[in-house]
């Protein structure tokens, strides 16, 4: 019988800077501005039987410092409970901060102690988190996001792809969605030519078609053999998604932008995507993400989770049907322990809970923090 009890939480909020500036086709359609740093919200918490857990969320451009006020505002709350009790804990924490709502950035705060949260269940019982969960597989196959943006020349992008196939990743995706598609047609044209027929490949819209554009240009796709198209629609577009993927032999795979399982909930209901995307930060954390997972496995849907391979790993190594892990180096910086990739796979770490901690660099990131409790 447990009575530990949390002593201690600090939140850190980390500014994350990016080599290059990043765009997107909501760069290219004039919607955002390249994105130059991702924000995190890192939590670590500690408990009275010096249990220790890192958790994290993130907010890509703006939100980061809307996260980090909103978690300092709840923490409280949970301060002095028993820290295995993460259902209690999520509704605790939802309830404390329920007048902004249950998605979105308030979800998103929670995500960082509810991510945190699991890593102590696991390091406490001494396994991966994805051991705890109950896995099917020790490792995931993994595609690179990183290497095929829309500000990199294509050259570049092709280079970007051999190279994340000789370090073991299996498949690739490229972003399209520009306004004049046949750049787009160019480039996946290109790169279907560059690695042959037998290389997974995916394209990624990022919500900038309308329901007309994304029919003719998916129906011009289905000759590249595509594992999926991305977000061809608008993120809330969950009838516009359902009549695509009813059209096409390419998988549909969406979901990446939703903020909470209600969200999720209109896409399986309406069976708007054959492969589910969600993303644990956004959707309120591990708690919330098993809930969604056994409700895309009841529909017969696919997982492909949406950035943050330190923690979708062990989520996807989790899920029934065989899944697909997003491979981005981006937060390598943040952290002192890499991930293999293998023989086109994503090798689980067999370090107890999430398997990472925080480098001398992140805290030199490290805008601002807050701690409530007391140290060990
Ligand atoms: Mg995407």
């Amino acid at each position: 019988m447990s009575n530990d009890a949390i002593s201690w939480i600090r939140f850190s909020h980390v500014l994350l800077p990016l080599a290059t500036p990043i765009s997107d086709a909501k760069v290219l359609t004039g919607r955002q501005k390249p994105m130059t740093e991702v924000s995190f919200l890192f939590t670590e918490i500690e408990t009275r039987d010096g249990h220790q857990g890192i958790g994290f969320s993130y907010s890509k451009r703006a939100g980061g410092y809307g996260q980090f006020a909103h978690a300092k505002e709840i923490a409280p709350a949970i301060l002095g409970e028993d820290p295995n009790d993460t259902g209690k804990l999520w509704q605790k924490l939802v309830w404390a901060g329920a007048s902004v709502g249950r998605s979105g950035l308030s979800t998103q705060a929670i995500a960082a102690v509810d991510v945190g949260l699991w890593d102590l269940k696991a390091k406490r019982a001494g396994l991966p988190l994805a051991k705890l969960l109950g896995a099917h597989r020790d490792s995931v196959q993994c595609y690179n996001t990183s290497g095929g943006f829309l500000h990199t020349p294509i050259e570049e992008v092709k280079e970007n792809a051999t190279r994340s196939l000789e370090n073991g990743i299996k498949g690739v995706k490229i972003k399209v969605g520009q306004p004049d598609m046949r750049i787009d047609l160019q480039r996946v044209e290109a790169v279907r030519k560059h690695l042959g027929d037998d290389v997974p490949l995916m394209i990624d819209a990022n919500q900038q078609w309308d329901r007309a554009t994304a029919l003719r240009f998916g129906r011009v796709m289905e000759q590249y053999n595509l594992v999926w198209i991305e977000e061809p629609l608008d993120a809330y577009d969950v009838e516009g998604h359902a009549a695509l993927a009813a059209a096409l032999d390419t998988p549909i795979a969406t979901g990446e932008m939703l903020a909470s399982v209600g969200e999720h909930m209109e896409l399986i209901k309406h069976r708007s995507a054959d492969i589910i995307q969600p993303d644990a930060p956004r959707i309120g954390g591990i708690t919330q993400f098993l809930k969604l997972a056994t409700l895309a496995d009841a529909a017969g849907l696919q997982l492909a989770p949406h950035f943050a391979m330190e923690i979708h790993l062990h989520l996807a190594a989790a899920y029934p049907a065989e899944p697909w892990v997003e491979h981005f180096d981006w937060l390598e910086p943040l952290f002192n322990e890499r991930l293999e990739t293998r023989d086109g796979r994503m090798v689980v770490p067999d370090r107890p809970g999430l398997g990472i901690t925080l480098t001398e660099q992140a805290r030199k990131w490290t805008v601002d923090s807050a701690e409530f409790g007391k140290r060990g």
